[in-house]
């Protein structure tokens, strides 16, 4: 959607959010490196030009002119020699006083007894350094010091602009410093007609404030709105600024919790005190719970941060005046966890639920998504829609712009149904693999994977087999698809039970099948493992355990992360008896795919030899090998 960014709020005397301070130094420097280049040059010229006014003679030349006794002085510096003559002389056409030239690196010998032969006035002198190198020699290691560490400090503003550092030294977010004007409306949210409802009222208050107040009524300034990641939480926030067309003020929880105690809390003032100035406005704050999770359940200063961070977003909350204008809408996805005086009255004390769409919406959210894209007739979107049960907003947005760019590939003018289906197997299970299985291990595969096909199958409380393939995808050498036909909010105990024994049936084909088992069940195993311990410990499905919910869980030698052996009240012998308990389930359940595959034996091997061929099996022709081979 574009988005048009507000004016900002005035009056701010810091500089721009994002924009680089430029450190004094760094203008300093601008002004050390050309005043140096300045002063050697003048230097050299000065230097130079001195150099260059003393005629230079061969070396022969000075020979002659000391052997004939007119040189009354000379100097040395090094190789170089300059010397003085009694009286002008010509040489080599010129006429001289003053004579410099170069003395051979070989140590001449004869020359110094020459000279004191002839009584010339001889100088030592240390080597003459020019004034140019002089200068850089004294002062160039101070400028690259100094212009290392300008340019380092550079480096690192820079680097840490979007972190904790940065943000400290820009004093505060630069998501909150300007509010957006939304474009988003409530039709662009599709489904989630309750959540809808609910806060209509919110954007018919910033709308019409006095007609609320008439009556004395309190419009509440928190809500809170929980739902699973992608659900379109941030979506309607955005749709209520947009319907309202007041400023939208987005911030994550998250990017309160700040290296420095007390960074957190100014940021939070800040935002209120923007938001208030530019009222009404929207405050949007994702991840509510990095921020309002209890108090006081660690240690550190992290912690610290994190409460002086809470205990500020609880005093803004009360700060609200009856007649403020500014709504703070939260997200949340664990409202479990949040401090209650985070809930209280006045606080945010309205909870809108935004759940997963049901397939109704889960199809006028594709319609939402496709709405500019061309779709062929072949495309129905209530069978993408029915296909789809478990997906967000987010993934179904991500499934529709996945076909599009399918069809893209295709250099296609439309996206067809099959570029639905090819972005659902690599959202839900992944890229095709590059894996060269051998025969036996593909036949292997075709085996695991008809067994889970032909439990879920004749199965009566499974879900039905919609495909099976043993075309390496993902992690997975194959897959079996299973389509729970209407959406499912609670599972009855035969159909959990359907649910293990249909993850039984891989490993159980195999061990029929090829006499031994392999690896590749294991996963299997974890998934059945971790339903068989909820339908004990936290179902009550267990006569033996009983209708106990056990809470808390940790590493468990048997069960890996699922038992709690602390603070929740199981004692070891419940541990114990839990375990046992999922272990029986288990086994009862392997024991039922067993007979079940034994029965249908015949139809097993079918579906092996025909996956073995055909790689893939769709559901209608997975039905035709499963019945013919039943009569
Ligand atoms: P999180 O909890 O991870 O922050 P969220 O609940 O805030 O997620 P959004 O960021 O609002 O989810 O949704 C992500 C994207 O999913 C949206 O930008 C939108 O494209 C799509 N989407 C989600 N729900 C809907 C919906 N009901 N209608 C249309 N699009 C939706």
């Amino acid at each position: 959607m574009p988005e048009t960014a507000a004016s900002p709020p005035k009056s701010t005397s810091r500089p721009p959010p994002g924009g680089k301070a430029r450190p004094p130094f760094a203008s300093l420097l601008t002004w050390i490196l050309p005043a140096l280049f300045l002063a050697g040059s003048w230097a050299y010229q000065v230097y130079g030009s001195k150099e260059q006014a003393v005629p230079e003679i061969r070396y022969t030349d000075l020979y002659t002119l000391v052997d004939s006794g007119k040189v009354e002085s000379v100097t040395l510096t090094g190789l170089q020699i300059r010397g003085k003559l009694k009286a002008a002389d010509k040489v080599d056409g010129q006429s001289i006083t003053t004579f410099r030239s170069l003395l051979p690196a070989i140590e001449d010998r004869n020359l110094l007894p020459l000279l004191r032969e002839k009584v010339v006035a001889v100088t030592v002198k240390s080597e003459e350094v020019s004034p140019l190198v002089r200068v850089l020699e004294s002062v160039l290691p101070w400028v690259l010091i100094l212009g290392a560490w300008v340019w380092m400090s550079r480096r690192a503003a820079g680097a840490l602009a979007g972190g904790p550092m940065g943000r400290l030294l820009a004093g505060r977010s630069s998501r909150v410093d300007t509010a957006a004007r939304v474009q988003t409306k409530f039709d662009d949210v599709a489904g989630l007609k309750g959540a809808k409802r609910d806060l209509g009222e919110i954007v018919d208050f910033l709308k019409a404030p006095e007609a609320f107040r008439r009556l004395g009524g309190k419009v509440p300034h928190g809500i809170l709105l929980v739902g699973p990641p992608g659900t379109g939480k941030t979506l309607l926030a955005r749709a209520v600024a947009g319907e309202a067309d007041v400023p939208f003020f987005s911030v994550s929880a998250s990017e309160f919790i700040e290296l420095f105690v007390g960074m957190g809390a100014k940021r939070v003032r800040d935002l209120f005190q923007q938001a208030k100035q530019v009222s009404p406005a929207i405050v949007f704050i994702d991840e509510i719970d990095a921020v309002g999770r209890s108090r006081g359940a660690g240690l550190g200063g992290g912690n610290d941060e994190r409460e002086q961070t809470l205990n500020q977003l609880l005093s803004e909350m009360d700060g609200f005046a009856r007649n403020d204008l500014t709504i703070v809408l939260a997200a949340t996805n664990r409202p479990d966890v949040l401090d209650p005086a985070l809930l209280r009255p006045g606080r945010f004390d309205r909870r809108v639920v935004v759940d997963r769409p049901e397939l109704a919406a889960r199809k006028s959210i594709l319609a939402v998504h496709t709405r500019d894209k061309p779709l062929s007739p072949d495309v129905d979107l209530e069978v993408v829609a029915a296909m789809t049960a478990g997906f967000s907003g987010a993934d179904l947005a991500n499934l529709a712009n996945e076909a599009a760019l399918g069809a893209t590939r295709r250099k296609a003018d439309a996206i067809w149904a099959a570029d639905f289906a090819a972005a659902y197997d690599k959202i839900v299970l992944g890229d095709l693999r590059d894996a060269k299985l051998d025969a036996g291990e593909r036949k292997r595969v075709a085996v695991h994977e008809s067994g889970h096909a032909v439990t879920a199958f004749f199965e009566p409380c499974a879900e039905s087999p919609a495909r099976v393939s043993i075309i390496p995808r993902g992690m997975a050498l194959g897959v079996t698809q299973q389509t729970p036909g209407v959406d499912k909010h609670l599972l009855a105990q035969p159909e959990l039970e359907a649910r293990l024994r249909v993850l039984m049936g891989g490993y159980a084909a195999e061990s029929l099948v090829l006499g031994t088992i392999s690896s590749g069940a294991s996963d299997d195993l974890r998934k059945a493992t971790e339903i068989a311990f909820e339908m004990v410990g936290h179902y009550g499905m267990s006569e033996r355990v009983g209708p106990v919910f056990h809470e808390h869980r940790t590493a468990h030698p048997f069960l890996g992360q699922q038992i709690a052996l602390e603070g929740g009240g199981t004692s070891d012998a419940t541990v114990h008896t839990i375990e046992e308990e999922t272990r029986r389930m288990l086994n009862d359940a392997l024991r039922a795919t067993r007979d079940l595959l034994s029965t249908h034996r015949s139809e097993l091997d079918d579906l092996v030899s025909a996956l073995l061929e055909h790689e893939t099996m769709e559901k209608d022709d997975l039905a035709k090998v499963l019945r013919v081979a039943a009569t």
